[in-house]
């Protein structure tokens, strides 16, 4: 026993020595990413982005050109797309029948900002899926993550705002056609059932709703396919378990984690642990990690098919990330199930030296 103590000992010793105890081992990590633009300043003066423990660059759709996915793939890195699939608020401009109708069956304001568009507008949807397609067919990308892919709300911070959406004569009449259900004959009917928690139409609503959204990556899915089938699948989503803001997540926002993971590789949770009012708590963002891997029946195995790569909060939004937390939110980032982790967002973050400079120490600590 004394000489397993001593080796017990003189290895914390060692640790603690030479500086490299924390952060823990990941060798489950397999992709080390940052999100929201191309990081220039790590590919520059004789840097690469493989040195500075870097493997992936996820950036918009618009911002993708041949260049510049030849010159991340150059530094070893892959090259994600982030896809905005029902937040493109300028085709109301010239569509306003697009517009998400609220309870009172007028269009339904932008909360903060944040203008959803109808999910089963048909003209819309074609020139989401041609968009995506086109993407795909044109750059010789990694694969690519959907974006605000929800019901029309804002819920990027402390107290979200969740509007009942979309109530237009087209959602109406699918719902009616679909589900068949008495107690719906028209909207106000329906606005009425889902103040009751038990009722049937309520439930009924809902689950349709998530159908809509499921459906939508579905067809993503089998464009991916046809074009450009090596490629992955992601998703950016809300992180909230369930249970959380009385069940926004299927009952609000129409995200059924578990109906649309056939059709991808990648969940992206984004746990943005200050903005989203856990400025002091990372560990935060471990515990919604470890919700979604049991809720997907997920544990961070090689073997699994499908993974989760959380997008974690580095820059300021809103709340500060001071530079001290750096390494413990990367730490609980990339902690099983999830394997791998990116950071938001290069925009803002590299004007930061200090937080950079943390995480490129995190990186390498970690890089295999
Ligand atoms: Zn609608």
């Amino acid at each position: 026993m004394r000489i397993v103590l001593t080796l017990v000992a003189c290895l914390l010793l060692h640790g603690s020595a030479t500086g490299d105890e924390r952060p823990p081992a990941r060798k489950h990590v397999v992709m080390r990413g940052i999100y929201g633009g191309v990081p220039a300043a790590l590919m520059a003066k004789g840097k690469t982005l493989s040195s500075v423990g870097v493997d992936a660059v996820f950036i918009g759709e618009r911002a993708i050109t041949k260049a510049r996915v030849q010159a991340i793939k150059a530094q070893g890195a892959r090259v994600f797309a982030e896809f905005n699939t029902v937040h493109r608020a300028e085709y109301l401009k010239a569509h306003p029948d697009a517009a998400p109708v609220g309870v009172d069956g007028k269009r339904a304001p932008a909360p903060h900002g944040w203008q959803g568009i109808c999910p089963t507008h048909p003209e819309y949807r074609a020139w989401r899926m041609d968009a995506f397609r086109t993407l795909l067919a044109s750059h010789e990308i990694d694969g690519v993550w959907l974006d605000y892919h929800h019901g029309h709300a804002s819920w990027e911070r402390a107290k979200p705002a969740l509007p009942d959406t979309c109530f237009c004569d087209r959602c109406v009449a699918a719902f009616k056609a679909r589900t068949k259900i008495d107690g719906a004959e028209d909207r106000a009917a329906i606005v009425k059932h889902l103040a009751k928690k038990d009722s049937a139409v309520r439930t009924a609503w809902i689950r349709w709703r998530c159908e809509v959204f499921t459906d939508w990556v579905r067809s993503f899915r089998k464009i991916l396919d046809a074009t450009r089938p090596a490629a992955l699948l992601g998703t950016y989503h809300c992180p909230w378990t369930e249970a959380e803001h009385e069940g926004a997540l299927k009952a609000k926002l129409a995200i059924d984690l578990r109906a649309q993971k056939p059709y991808l590789d990648v969940f992206s949770p984004m746990p943005y642990h200050a903005r989203f009012g856990h400025a002091k708590d990372p560990a935060w963002i471990s515990r919604q990690t470890a919700w979604l891997g049991k809720h997907l029946d997920l544990q961070g195995k090689a073997s699994e098919r499908v993974k989760i790569w959380p997008i974690v909060q580095l820059s300021d939004w809103g709340e500060k990330v001071p530079v001290e937390q750096v390494e413990s939110v990367l730490d609980h980032g990339s902690r099983l199930p999830a394997t791998g982790v990116m950071v938001f967002r290069w925009g803002t973050l590299r004007k930061e030296p200090a937080k950079v400079e943390a995480m490129v120490r995190f990186y390498r600590s970690i890089a295999r």
